[in-house]
């Protein structure tokens, strides 16, 4: 058995290759399980050795050597409106295979837009939403004439694997985009390869460091890292409380907390402390209500990933009990999966792991504060700096207070990258400042990251 319940044929145990699934040199594999009863989805996957990277890399050369090299600007926004036209059709069953092994429920449909419009470019990418990481940098990766190679996460990489033939019937050549499946053996294989010359990474920060290093060490690859963050979420006396609430709550249970913009650091104005928090462990109950089986329509907040990161969760907020005041959830729900309830604590102690740290979960930390000054020193008192909120009437405040916060996006009465209805404003820079990673993904800071300017002088004398 390879695969439960696919909608879409494909070979779990192969790797996507030149155009075609191939099987790999490989013979090392392992499987995936679906995190609402830990249920096996796929076995066999395969952990793409030296060899497999190797083969990657040079189809990926000879792609865009070959016909790819001679597509114009116009012929490759052509393969991209064909690409949304194939993936409009088979969205639907490649986010449900996402959803089998990530627990985001299928009713989170990821925006899609492509923007219109180096060699071999890898992307590595992080478990929480694979489809969209994957489009977010093919899309500038290929609109400016390079060639992909990715690497998802072992976690959920069933998506990934699904989309890739889309490719080639919409007219990219073969070995334009390529899926490489594995674990941080493989990633770490990419990101020491002599001839991959830029690394698109989305991880943590522990990971991003040692792609760095790798990247360092091998061929000086560019490299651009998106990681992690401890969105601090600033509601002030003014601030419209209900729409704070619903931003905060709504954030930090969004793909079961493991979003990294969570807003897991709220920072409230004492003098509306008590109607803020009676409202948002409110909403948080009310929330829990919400959370169920991941491939049912309806369902809006699904699992955690999987049982190590349940685990790792819990253990977090058993160590945060000693160190602030829990105030709703904390425990498992229900005997199978890897449900959590949504958890909440008050007065997180400023040294503590819960307050410092990622939890990469449906949790959150609540204090309250009295002056702009405070917060501000109190949001920054962090090594991330990927988002923050800021909620106020005020504009001259929130403008204010905005520049200050370190963090490479700041919403106002907002606190995530997702914010007219549902959509993500891909003209907008994103990245984080300080260890949140560096290089900006959107715009056309992103099409600058994948470009290299080249000077060509004419001696106009000879
Ligand atoms: P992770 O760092 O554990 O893994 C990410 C990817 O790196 C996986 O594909 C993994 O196989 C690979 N990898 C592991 N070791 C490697 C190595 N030595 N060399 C090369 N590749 C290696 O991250 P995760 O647990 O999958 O994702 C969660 C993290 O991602 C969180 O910290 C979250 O904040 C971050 N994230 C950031 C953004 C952003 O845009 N800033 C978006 C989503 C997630």
């Amino acid at each position: 058995m390879d695969l439960v319940n696919s909608p879409i044929p494909m070979d779990v145990n192969q790797l996507y290759l030149n155009g075609s699934y191939t099987s790999p040199h490989s013979t090392e594999f392992y499987s995936v399980f679906n995190p609402k009863d830990n249920s096996l989805v796929a076995d066999r996957v395969s952990i793409a050795d030296d060899i497999d990277v190797d083969n990657a890399v040079t189809f990926a050369e000879a792609a865009f050597r070959g016909p790819w090299g001679g597509f114009s600007a116009a012929d490759r926004s052509g393969c991209f409106y064909r690409l949304v036209d194939l993936l409009e059709k088979q969205l639907t069953d490649i986010l449900y295979l996402d959803s089998l092994t990530t627990g985001n429920p299928v009713s989170l449909i990821p925006n899609l837009q492509l923007p219109s419009l180096l060699c071999v470019c890898v992307a590595i990418n992080p478990y929480n939403s694979p489809v969209a990481s994957l489009f977010i940098k093919a899309a500038p990766c290929l609109a400016t004439g390079n060639v992909l190679i990715v690497k998802p996460s072992e976690k959920s990489p069933l998506g990934s694997l699904a989309v890739a033939s889309l490719f080639e019937r919409a007219g990219f050549p073969p070995g334009v985009v390529q899926i490489l499946t594995g674990d941080g053996r493989t990633g770490a294989r990419l990101a020491s390869h002599m001839r991959v010359r830029k690394i698109s990474f989305t991880g943590s920060v522990a990971t991003g460091k040692k792609i760095q290093v790798a990247a360092a060490n091998s061929n000086l690859k560019r490299v651009t890292l998106e990681l992690g963050g401890k969105s601090p979420a600033i509601v002030f006396e003014d601030a419209d409380v209900k729409n704070a609430v619903n931003w905060a709550v709504n954030g930090i249970l969004a793909r079961t907390g493991q979003v990294c913009v969570a807003p897991s650091r709220i920072y409230v104005q004492r003098s509306i402390s008590r109607k803020f928090i009676e409202l948002y462990c409110e909403a948080m109950r009310d929330a829990a209500e919400e959370i169920g089986d991941p491939q049912v329509t309806t369902t809006k907040f699904g699992p955690l990933v999987d049982s190590e990161a349940f685990e790792r969760v819990q253990s977090m907020i058993n160590r945060a009990k000693n160190e602030s005041t829990l105030v709703i959830g904390g425990s498992r729900i229900g005997d199978k999966g890897c449900f959590l309830e949504p958890t909440v604590f008050l007065h997180p102690n400023v040294d503590a792991e819960i307050y410092k740290k990622e939890v990469f979960g449906p949790v959150s930390g609540l204090k309250m504060f009295d002056s702009e000054e405070e917060v501000i020193e109190l949001a920054n008192d962090t090594e991330y700096g990927l988002m923050a909120g800021v909620f106020t009437r005020d504009i001259n405040r929130a403008i204010r207070v905005a520049g200050k916060i370190e963090s490479g996006t700041v919403g106002i009465n907002c606190v995530s990258v997702v914010v007219n209805e549902g959509q993500m404003n891909v003209q907008a820079p994103f990245g984080g400042k300080k260890q949140s990673g560096t290089g900006r993904e959107f715009g056309e800071y992103v099409l600058r990251s994948f470009t290299e300017p080249k000077t060509i002088l004419i001696n106009m004398a000879a």
